[in-house]
Parts: C-alpha cells; sequence; structure tokens
C-alpha cells in the first residue's frame, strides 16, 4: 500500500539544497520505511537515508522523529558522546519525507545471528550495555521516551581505534514524557508489563527494553519471546518471580486480558514469591476458552525458567572461572533491578550511572 520503491543509482534530491544522494543499497526495511545506504557525492561519503511510507500517519510520526532526533542531537548532545545516532539532513522527496543519518554498522540483532545466536562475550554485553545506558541517561535528561528499544535498533558503530561500540537509532516512535499519545508501543518482546496492561507510562518502559536486551546480548536469544501479549506476560512472571503490583493491576485499563480478579487477596501464590495479592494470571486453559483462535503459545527456544538459573545454566558459556561466576551474579543482580514490575521501584538511568 505504498509506492516506495528504491533501486540502486536511484538519486534522491533534497530540492531545497540541490544535494543528491545515490543509492547503492538497502540496509533494512522497517514499519515506517526504507532505510538505504547512499553515496553523498558533496562530502564523499556513505549516509544513510531513511525514506518514510508516503502516509500522513507516517509523516507525522516521521517529524516528530525529526523534531525530537534534532533536539536530543544539538542541545543534548552536542558533542556527539552519548551514543546517540545522528542525524544529518531531511528534505520531502516525491511525496516521502527522507531523513540522512550518519552511516552505522550492522544492528546488534543482526551481530548476534552472527554469532549463531549464542550471546556475547561478557566484556562486549558490558560495554554496550554502558553506551546504550549512556544513551538512555541523555533521554531521560530530554524527558523523551523512545518507546523502540530492541537489538534490531541499536547499532554497531564503525570501528575507531578498533574499539567496540554501539548507538541507539530510531527515534520513529519516540515521545515526550507527559505527552504521550499512543497505548500500543514497544516490540512484542520487549514490552513492559505496563504497557501491556494498558497503564500511564514513563521513561521506566525504557529500562525495562534495556533489560531484556542486556539479557538477550548475554544469552543470545530474546528474554521473553511471547507468542502472544499473554505468551509474554506469563513468560515474565515465570522468570521474575512476582507480578505487577496491585494498584497497577486496579488501575490499568487490560488487567482483565491477562488476570482474574481471585477475592480480596489471593493466598497460594506459589510462582510469586509467597505475594499475596487480589489477582491471579489466568490459566493457559482459561486464555484459550476464551480466545476462540486458540493461539498456541510457543514454548520455542530455551526452557522457561527463572532469571538467575537461565544465566548461571546456559550451555554456550564456560564459568570455569570463579570471577566468571562473580560476573554472573552481578549481571542476574543487575536485570533483576531492570526487569522489575513496578515502575516506581525500576531502576532509573540515574541510579545507575
Ligand atoms: P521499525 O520497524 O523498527 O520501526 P524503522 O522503519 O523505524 O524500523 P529504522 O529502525 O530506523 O526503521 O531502520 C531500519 C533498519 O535499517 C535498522 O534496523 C538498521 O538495520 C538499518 N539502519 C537504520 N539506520 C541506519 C544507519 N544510520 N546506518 C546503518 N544502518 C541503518
Ligand atoms: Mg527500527
Ligand atoms: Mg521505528
Amino acid at each position: 500500500n505504498s509506492d516506495l520503491i528504491l533501486y540502486v543509482n536511484l538519486e534522491l534530491v533534497n530540492k531545497k539544497s540541490d544535494r543528491r544522494y545515490i543509492v547503492e543499497e538497502m540496509l533494512g526495511q522497517g514499519t515506517f520505511g526504507q532505510v538505504a545506504k547512499c553515496w553523498d557525492a558533496e562530502t564523499n561519503s556513505y549516509v544513510a537515508v531513511k525514506v518514510i511510507k508516503n502516509q500522513p500517519a507516517f509523516y507525522q510520526q516521521a517529524i516528530m522523529e525529526v523534531s525530537l532526533l534534532s533536539m536530543l542531537n544539538d542541545k543534548f548532545d552536542p558533542d556527539d558522546q552519548h551514543h546517540i545516532v545522528r542525524m544529518l539532513d531531511f528534505f520531502p522527496w516525491k511525496n516521502h519525507l527522507c531523513i540522512t543519518f550518519e552511516m552505522l554498522g550492522h544492528n546488534l540483532y543482526e551481530l548476534l545471528k552472527k554469532n549463531n545466536l549464542r550471546g556475547l562475550q561478557l566484556q562486549f554485553v558490558r560495554t554496550f550495555s554502558r553506551q546504550i545506558l549512556d544513551a538512555l541517561i541523555v533521554m531521560k535528561g530530554a524527558g523523551i521516551i523512545h518507546c523502540d528499544l530492541k537489538p534490531e535498533n541499536i547499532l554497531i558503530t564503525p570501528k575507531v581505534n578498533s574499539a567496540a561500540g554501539v548507538k541507539v537509532i530510531d527515534f520513529g516512535s519516540a515521545c515526550m514524557e507527559g505527552k504521550t499519545i499512543y497505548s500500543y508501543i514497544q516490540s512484542r518482546y520487549y514490552r513492559s508489563p505496563e504497557v501491556l496492561l494498558g497503564y500511564p507510562y514513563t521513561t521506566a518502559i525504557d529500562m525495562w527494553s534495556f533489560g531484556c536486551i542486556v539479557a538477550e546480548l548475554y544469552i543470545g536469544l530474546p528474554l521473553f519471546p511471547g507468542a502472544s501479549e499473554y505468551d509474554v506476560l506469563s513468560r515474565m512472571i515465570e522468570m521474575v518471580g512476582g507480578q505487577p503490583p496491585d494498584d497497577l493491576l486496579r488501575e490499568a485499563k487490560n488487567t482483565r486480558k491477562f488476570f482474574k480478579h481471585a477475592g480480596s487477596i489471593y493466598p497460594g501464590n506459589e510462582a510469586h514469591d509467597g505475594l499475596r495479592s487480589s489477582y491471579r494470571i489466568l490459566t493457559e486453559d482459561e486464555v484459550e476458552a476464551r480466545d476462540s483462535k486458540k493461539p498456541k503459545i510457543g514454548k520455542w527456544y530455551f526452557p522457561r525458567g527463572r532469571l538467575d538459573r537461565l544465566i548461571f545454566s546456559y550451555p554456550w558459556k564456560n564459568l570455569n572461572e570463579e570471577a566468571e561466576k562473580e560476573d554472573c551474579l552481578a549481571l542476574v543482580d543487575f536485570l533483576r533491578g531492570l526487569v522489575e514490575f513496578d515502575p516506581n521501584k525500576r531502576w532509573s538511568p540515574l541510579q545507575l550511572h
């Protein structure tokens, strides 16, 4: 439903400045449009050009991407030190809005795939996590929620002095804190409990996604690869132990999609670390009975289970060294602060600084 066809050698021209970008290859395709590696004949360098689909809703969101990213770049990170992609130019082209960015490398999902989905060495997990956190601190300071943090939206930076690095990209779903418009945000595996449940959200939702990403970098596979929203939520409860706090469940719009009100206090909630709650999550049978389409609940990838067990017993890791075990302990601790159901208790980027 879009007339967008980009082919090699096609020229994208910024009519205002008469600047030309020649398409060399396609880098990616997303919901919002296509991203092409282009030759900028004026600077004799490569740039990445995102050509947005020519539909009003996408155009509006792209304008948001341009305005939030230029604010982040110019006002909050003028010296390009905080691991946020640089925007270079934007212009209309045949009814499409085009945004040009500095050319970066592969995204982290591609990197994990290259590594046969066995996860990265802890040293890289640490370096990349620090850099993503640095970007999150700046976003928090600017009051910007990214709303779509995931490995596909974190790109390797070209090697400078051969030091590995990453940058956060894709502010196409971002918004200002306190001015949230959409309720259907974040990619499913990285979707925070408050968004799943339809509860007002803050920059804390990015910290949830961040936790999911850090775990995935280490284990090589998504932490909550749910085939449905219910599946994601039940995986969270199993993996982390506990569940969203009662006051959140009471006020959230979608609680009834996932939970049953089970009396004033529902006892014997074994899965929940002795937490006494008025709610319990629906059973799979209850969900299947309700949904005529019977979503096949995926049991793929690794066995479901507890976070600490997952991190420690992951088969591809070789935890011979005492130091490695200690690192794992620290990693589990770190992740627990991020994949925390209660957005008010979840670690904020400033706490982690
Ligand atoms: P989504 O479906 O996640 O919303 P999108 O349509 O908003 O995607 P982007 O995430 O901005 O588009 O870009 C899509 C893909 O293109 C990225 O995952 C990445 O692989 C590639 N890409 C984007 N920007 C760059 C860049 N500056 N340098 C290199 N590759 C890029
Ligand atoms: Mg993207
Ligand atoms: Mg996007």
